[in-house]
């Protein structure tokens, strides 16, 4: 299907073509702990022992037999104290407490522990308790959060600094993670220097798109690879395409469009690529394509801006987080409201920049001005996309639309 003629293909088909492309991961690796952030683990994790291992204090205080604690004003001899990392060695008879520390083992014969603040100071190597305690007050018992063996945590996930503590906390030194798809970035066209160009003519302009992609990659958790920029030149591309078709995905931006110099296509064709689709009923990013060489996957990006991020978030992104295996893949789209009426053409799925805000409990989203899929500035003044469909419609304010936050909850 060629872009502007004949049929285009709806984002959801579009989705699930590449989805089914890229596949599940196929190989693991252990990582250390300490590189494991943002990894998605490749197994389930369980408690290698109980949590907690034993009956510990959750507070500093005085260990004591509740049935000697049932009333203001009981008087225990303090006989010992334990502190966290010792094993426990005296034992709480009749009429006596052990001073105890946060985190260390409950002594035998105690069934409590009441907190420093709830006693007087040790006189005469006694105590007097301002209030009563009862029994396993602030006593953790043993296997009271998680038994030896229950679940932790689900293959799937994306590692973050919870998982990281809970990894630790079993022993898990190193986890068995997802080997990370490895993506290439190439950005096309003639007009292109890069950002650091001391100065730029007018027919020129700074290539936006590389360092765009390669930080949308990055907040996957990728480690993206950004080739050289190549011009808008038949052999070149091809020879360039050819060669970028390796580890798992290779990412173009620009030539994919109806343009007498628009040779991407061309080139991946060229390259021996099967084609998987070319257009899609999105605005922007309608010139997508998409193609593959056995395991790996070629998409051709629109060259502007706008369209670029917007067809990566909206179609690539869910296809490469499947590929990295996590369980959760789809984009998390959320119900916001329209600050203002909303209008959206007919005929293809129309992404508008948008700022979401939370606004008394619920996420407000005011449509972002943009002047085309050109104005890379405009996407500054945006932290995520409003959606309508593809048939159109009118929203009048106040109406829920599905936005997609370009990080998590918008804040
Ligand atoms: P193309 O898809 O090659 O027809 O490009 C469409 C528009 O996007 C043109 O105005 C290009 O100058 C612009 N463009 C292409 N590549 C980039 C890039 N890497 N960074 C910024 N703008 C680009
Ligand atoms: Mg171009």
């Amino acid at each position: 299907v060629k872009p502007g003629g004949g049929t285009l293909l709806a984002v959801e088909s579009a989705t699930r073509i590449l989805v089914e492309s890229f596949g599940p991961p196929q190989e693991t690796e252990t990582v250390d702990l300490d590189r494991a952030l943002g990894r998605v683990l490749a197994e389930e994790v369980r408690a290698d022992r109980d949590f907690p291992p034993a009956d510990v204090s959750a507070m500093d205080g005085f260990a004591v037999r509740s049935a000697d604690a049932a009333y203001a004003g009981a008087v225990l001899r303090v006989v010992g104290e334990v502190r966290a990392g010792e094993a426990p060695v005296p034992e709480v008879v009749a009429g006596t407490a052990v001073r105890i520390m946060t985190g260390a083992i409950v002594p035998r014969g105690a069934d409590a522990v009441v907190m420093v603040e709830r006693t007087s100071p040790v006189a005469d190597g006694a105590i007097t308790l301002r209030e009563p305690v009862s029994r396993l007050e602030n006593v953790r018992q043993r296997a009271g959060e998680t038994s030896r063996g229950d679940l932790v945590l689900a293959a799937g996930r994306a590692i973050g600094p919870a998982a990281i503590a809970a990894l630790a906390s079993v022993g898990r030194a190193r986890p068995v993670v997802f080997r990370r798809p490895v993506v290439s970035v190439l950005s096309t066209g003639d007009e292109l220097v890069p950002p650091s160009a001391p100065s730029v003519a007018d027919h020129r302009i700074r290539d936006g798109n590389a360092p765009a992609l390669a930080a949308l990659l990055r907040t996957l958790g990728l480690e993206p690879r950004t080739l050289d920029r190549v011009a808008d030149d038949r052999d070149a591309l091809a020879e360039r395409i050819a060669a970028g078709l390796t580890g798992d995905l290779l990412l173009v931006t620009g030539g994919v469009s109806a343009g007498a110099y628009d040779l991407v296509a061309e080139a991946f064709a060229a390259a021996g690529t099967e084609r998987l689709f070319h257009g899609v009923a999105m605005k922007p990013g309608k010139p997508l394509l998409a193609v593959r060489r056995e395991r790996v996957i070629g998409v051709g990006l629109p060259g502007n801006p706008l369209s670029a991020c917007t067809a990566f978030s909206v179609l690539v992104a869910p296809a490469l987080r499947r590929r990295m295996g996590l369980a959760r893949w789809e984009n998390a789209t959320i119900p916001a409201s329209l600050e203002a009426p909303l209008e959206g053409k007919p005929g293809r799925e129309s992404w508008h920049l948008a700022h979401l805000e939370w606004r008394g409990g619920r996420v407000v989203a005011r449509v972002v001005p943009s002047r085309g899929s050109g104005d890379v500035l405009s996407m500054a003044r945006a932290n995520g996309w409003v959606v309508t469909p593809r048939e159109g419609g009118r929203f009048p304010a106040g109406a829920e639309i599905t936005a997609l936050p370009w990080s998590g909850f918008p804040t």
